[in-house]
């Protein structure tokens, strides 16, 4: 049953997107609730709210819109509601499966680690989902920006996410290397401090399948399981041994492994198999410099894919251009990767690149694919012809600056 809102108001003419046989079914105009976010969230999501709207309108002549449904979180939950996350908005995004969403403060003293983690854990939003690829005309710190094209899926709920610690010297520490020097015969110094980090299966298999599904989805080669587990075998080594029994299971037609390939296909990739491959983190922040291009889709715990989202990020020119999404099985959290940049707030000046491409995987994930080229090309010849947002300006020869809401109608501009 459809949820009653307080201050959600629900947008004339909007249709609700279902799930028919395992699988979104979107209408011509799904209500998609959008979250403004706070600081420069109000300037990016103007912005990317106009290109969407050019772009769908544009591809599909009228014949399909995007219903917007302003739902609050931050600061502006906060002047209504008087809390910074009301029920009513983890209810809205629960019911409308697909959400667009701005950065927000993380507030002092408000009882919870941030906001963005608790969006997270309410909705179970086990992938995070971060594509990686290069703009012609960014700068960039490497020879060969333009071999980078992956999309990394880190998982969200556990390892250092649902990390446990204690600090060195308390009671509780102390407890705890007790107890386990004594039952486990270990060895712990008594001046360490302790952490405890799970990874389980089930969220595991919910991350890999869902990385082998967008890999399927998308044509790709390759999915690559990057973990630690040459030290830390029970948590990062039974990450890639589920990974592979996963794959073994539940896509025993569309994947084979690297070993396979070699024995069985003498190393020539079979159409419409993907080869499971797994590396070791260290050896794949290496191998994501030197041999790029040999990677579609990377797999990995909370960890890993922290460090890995933003190294893969700084060699394609940085945060300002990298979308990302959070995700469950059905619902779509689609946000900017960088936060809310106070200093910069109302002030029409930052980029909305990271904004207007996670809409680009919105639009994606909604299967409007005519549309989400169109803003993917527009945004290339914008940053070609070298107008800009003050970001890239400084680091571009004869760039012209623009202002947040100019470059959106630049890009709009520049559509076919
Ligand atoms: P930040 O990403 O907000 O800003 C760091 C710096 O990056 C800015 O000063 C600016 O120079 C640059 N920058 C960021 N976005 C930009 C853009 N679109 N265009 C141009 N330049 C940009 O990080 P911070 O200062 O560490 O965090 C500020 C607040 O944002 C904190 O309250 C933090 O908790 C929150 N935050 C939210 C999210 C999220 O909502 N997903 C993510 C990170 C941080």
């Amino acid at each position: 049953m459809a949820p009653k809102f307080k201050k959600i108001v629900i947008p004339a003419g909007g249709q609700r997107i279902t799930i028919k046989n395992k699988k979104l079914s979107i209408p011509n105009k799904p209500i998609i609730p959008v979250i403004e976010g706070d600081g420069i969230g109000r300037d990016i999501m103007k912005a990317t709210r106009i290109v969407l709207d050019a772009a769908v309108k544009k591809a599909y002549k009228g014949r399909k819109k995007i219903a917007w449904m302003d739902v609050y979180a931050g600061e502006n939950a906060f002047k209504l509601y008087k809390e910074w996350i009301p029920q009513e908005t983890f209810d809205a995004i629960k019911y409308y499966y697909v959400a667009l969403k701005g950065p927000l403060t993380t507030p002092i003293g408000g009882g919870f680690r941030s906001l963005n983690v608790t969006l997270r854990q309410v909705l179970n939003l086990y992938a995070c989902v971060r594509p990686v690829r290069f703009f012609k005309g960014v700068p960039s710190p490497v020879k060969a920006p333009e071999k980078m094209d992956v999309c990394i899926f880190r998982e969200n709920t556990e390892d250092v996410y649902s990390g446990i610690e204690w600090k060195k010297g308390t009671k509780d520490a102390k407890k705890v290397i007790n107890w386990i020097n004594k039952n486990m015969k270990k060895n712990i110094r008594l001046d360490s401090g302790i952490g405890i980090k799970p990874i389980s299966v089930k969220a595991t298999k919910d991350l890999v399948r869902k990385a082998i599904q967008y890999a399927i989805e998308h044509k790709l080669k390759s999915v690559t399981l990057m973990h630690k587990g040459n030290i830390m075998k029970y948590t990062e080594g039974a990450f890639r041994d589920w990974g592979y029994q996963l794959a073994a299971k539940e896509f025993p037609i569309r994947t084979i492994t690297e070993d396979q390939l070699w024995d069985k296909y003498k190393g020539k990739q079979p159409k419409n198999k993907i080869v499971i491959k797994d590396r070791i983190a260290d050896s794949m922040f290496q191998q994501i410099l030197t041999r790029t291009d040999e990677y579609d889709v990377i797999a990995t715990p909370n960890l890993n894919g922290d460090y890995m989202s933003d190294a893969a990020a700084a060699q394609v020119g940085g945060l300002g251009m990298a979308p990302g999404a959070n995700m469950a099985d059905f619902i779509g959290l689609f946000e900017a990767t960088h936060g809310t940049a106070p200093k910069y707030a109302d002030k029409n000046m930052v980029n909305p690149g990271s904004l207007i491409l996670s809409g680009v995987m919105m639009l994606e994930y909604l299967g409007w694919d005519k549309a989400a080229t169109m803003i993917v090309k527009a945004v290339e010849k914008t940053i070609i012809k070298k107008t800009v947002t003050y970001d890239l300006h400084r680091m571009m020869k004869g760039a012209k600056k623009l202002s947040t809401s100019k470059y959106a109608e630049a890009i709009i501009s520049n559509m076919k």
